[in-house]
């Protein structure tokens, strides 16, 4: 996942939760139980997913890429990538 499709699912999941849901986060669209149980299950997957930290090219949890912005490590029109420095490259598969 791409930090602007990660920025787009927390769009998405914010959306979602304020049109569908009570104050609390849960579903109160009019429909049966089962149909609300449905939407909770759906937006408890998009709420994981966003609370991870978005991938970041560096592997570097102060990049700005972390707050949505464009990542250090990734070349973005005439801001040339920074190479990755070399701990953050330990344990990497
Ligand atoms: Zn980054």
């Amino acid at each position: 996942m791409t930090p602007e499709q990660f920025k787009a699912l927390r769009t998405a999941e914010d959306n979602l939760t304020a049109v569908l849901c009570d104050p609390e986060g849960k579903c109160c669209i009019s429909g049966s139980d089962a149909d609300r149980r449905i939407i909770d299950d759906a937006l408890d997957i998009l709420r994981a997913l966003a609370a991870e930290p978005a991938p970041c090219a560096g592997n570097d949890p102060l990049c700005p890429c972390q707050d949505g912005d464009a990542c250090h490590y990734r070349d973005s029109g005439e801001t040339k990538a920074w190479p990755v420095p070399e701990h953050t490259q330990k344990g990497k598969t």
